[in-house]
């Protein structure tokens, strides 16, 4: 059984089915959310899910938070990746996950326009506001097979100039792999013989993404991707990684402490 203490909707002002003013007056209907589910309330973990259409990820984790401490955040909207916003009677539509930026939103939102921008960047504002009480991020995603995998990061990949150090484990499947910010969770990682992608935090392009936030303001971030229905891999990976990460914050508190910090 479940055993969250909490689930509550934090953002009233974009909530389902009704139109509501902002400060400035303008008419804002939006069908999605963001909700909070927890476990335990002092965890230093925060745990995200961004596209609603991901529901593997959404499933591991609250599964994997049936037992372990940690906050969940997720979008609650219909089963899609992007976000759908009506402003004054004109629609717009975001990806959730490339809104954190100025220069993301401003590639990001379809169409582009000032007054949406504020919107959305409220939004982007909320959720990051939530995540600065915690220590260390992990995101949650889902991919199809034959589009994107860890192969994207690969010298010749789509990707690659997002990535500084690639490990690639032959015998896991591709699309089953650790993306982070954090050089000691990838060395964690490549030791584990987990496929883990660590992001070249000085050259990555800024599109707007979480990953690219937390590597803006310092942020430990951890992406757990795995294929669609992949539920027993992600779940296995979210125990690493939190195992990984625990440590990693245990160590941390344990060097501030002899510090005198
Ligand atoms: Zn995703």
């Amino acid at each position: 059984m479940r055993t969250l203490l909490c689930c509550c909707s934090l953002y009233l002002w974009l909530c389902s089915c009704y139109a509501q003013p902002s400060p400035k007056n303008k008419e804002i209907k939006c069908d999605a959310k963001i909700e909070r589910e927890y476990s335990d309330g002092s965890a230093s973990i925060a745990f995200i899910h961004l596209h609603a259409n991901e529901t593997t990820a959404l499933n591991a984790v609250r599964q994997f938070l049936e037992r372990n401490k940690g906050s969940l955040f997720y979008v609650k909207q219909r089963a899609e990746r992007n976000i759908s916003l009506v402003l004054n009677d004109s629609i717009f539509q975001f990806d959730p996950n490339r809104i954190f930026t100025s220069a993301g939103r401003k590639a990001n939102l379809s169409p582009y326009s000032a007054a949406a921008d504020s919107v959305v960047k409220m939004f982007a504002n909320e959720i990051v506001s939530e995540l600065h009480s915690y220590r260390m991020i992990i995101s949650v995603h889902n991919n199809t097979p034959s589009n994107f995998s860890i192969s994207s990061y690969k010298k010749g990949g789509e990707f690659e100039r997002e990535a500084s150090k690639v490990y690639i484990n032959r015998k896991m499947d591709e699309d089953d792999f650790v993306f982070t910010t954090d050089e000691n969770i990838f060395d964690k990682c490549r030791k584990q013989k987990l496929n883990v992608v660590l992001q070249d935090n000085v050259r990555r392009t800024d599109d707007g993404s979480l990953s690219v936030y937390c590597s803006n303001v310092k942020l430990s971030y951890v992406n757990i991707e795995a294929e669609f229905g992949h539920a027993d891999q992600q779940l296995k990976m979210l125990q690493f990684i939190y195992q990984a990460v625990s440590s990693k914050l245990e160590e941390r508190s344990y060097a501030a402490e002899r510090s005198g910090e």
